[in-house]
């Protein structure tokens, strides 16, 4: 058997496409959207990602400032860059990147960004809301494992899905996400017993940890659905996920890749809900 490829490109697409089409017609009514990105260190896996949401963000008519704040930036600096964000009405969504520097906390500086712009679900209140199935921002990534099951009609309803990571941006946003769909959700993390016994009595995989190669055939019941959230860079300047995606296509009856799975879906829900901020500031205006 080989795994069907659950790509991410064509949804990924079709969401960009909505989204400049909205902005546009946002701008043509005097609320141009904007998202304001900021940055506080010199990783370059992370200047990539966030170069690759500003060439996003402008081919949809979506405004996109970089706000860098050098790697050495004080927490104190960030909150107050974001207060002021947050303040700062010609500005609908707010991303603060990872990683931060040395001693600053994401959940704890996240709490600067005002709710109602906080377009990648950072503010612990989001998290908080979605909990408590309250309308909330997702963050884009936990969102982006939901619609790529949705677009490629995996039903999620009464299935059993492990995720793997607990993380507040990946991991446990996706299982409530999920718990939404009216799955049964388990969620694995580094001190699980028999990862691979747990995982491969579910129907669906979720790899949100950052190793690669961590989730093997052994992890994954014939036939079982595998998404696949790891991003690990190579040391030829590649991506690999947390898959082996080689093995696990033989096991598998779908996987999504890596590159070309979650990731372009996750930069083109930072969009689509730029554009939902901004349709919601003008709603208030
Ligand atoms: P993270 O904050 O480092 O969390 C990793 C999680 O994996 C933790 O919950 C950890 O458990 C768990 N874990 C570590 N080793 C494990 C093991 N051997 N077995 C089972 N669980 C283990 O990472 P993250 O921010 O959630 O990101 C996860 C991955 O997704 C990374 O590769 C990241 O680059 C990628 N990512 C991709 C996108 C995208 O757009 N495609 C966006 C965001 C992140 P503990 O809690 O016990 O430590």
């Amino acid at each position: 058997m080989s795994a069907r490829v659950l790509s991410g490109k064509e949804l990924a697409a079709s969401i960009r496409t909505e989204a400049a089409e909205r902005a546009a017609a946002l701008a043509a009514a005097g609320t141009p959207p904007k998202l304001a990105v900021v940055v506080a260190t010199a990783d370059e896996s992370s200047a990539w990602y966030v170069r690759s949401i500003a060439r996003a963000a402008e081919k949809a008519g979506i405004t996109c400032d970089i706000v860098d704040l050098g790697a050495n930036a004080a927490p104190g600096l960030i909150r107050d860059r974001l207060a002021a964000l947050s303040d700062d009405d010609t500005v609908h969504g707010i991303i603060l990147q990872t990683p931060l520097p040395q001693g600053a906390k994401l959940e704890d500086l996240a709490g600067a960004i005002a709710f109602e712009k906080d377009v990648d679900g950072a503010n612990p209140l989001s998290l908080g809301r979605l909990a408590a199935g309250l309308p909330a921002f997702a963050p884009a990534t936990a969102e982006a494992v939901v619609a790529i099951l949705d677009h490629h009609e995996v039903d999620l309803v009464g299935s059993h899905v492990a995720v793997v990571g607990r993380s507040t941006v990946v991991g446990k946003p996706a299982a409530h996400l999920l718990l939404d769909r009216n799955a049964t959700v388990t969620v694995c993390h580094s001190r699980t017993r028999e990862l691979a016994a747990v995982t491969s009595a579910a129907d669906v995989v979720v790899a949100a940890v950052g190793r690669a190669g961590l989730i093997t055939a052994e992890h994954v019941r014939a036939g079982a659905v595998v998404v696949d959230v790891g991003t690990n860079p190579t040391e030829d300047g590649g991506l690999v996920g947390d898959v082996d995606a080689v093995a696990v296509a033989d096991q598998a009856g779908a996987l999504t890749p890596v590159p070309g799975g979650v990731g372009p879906v996750t930069t083109a829900l930072l969009l689509r809900h730029t554009v939902n901020a901004a349709v919601q500031a003008a709603g208030r205006g």
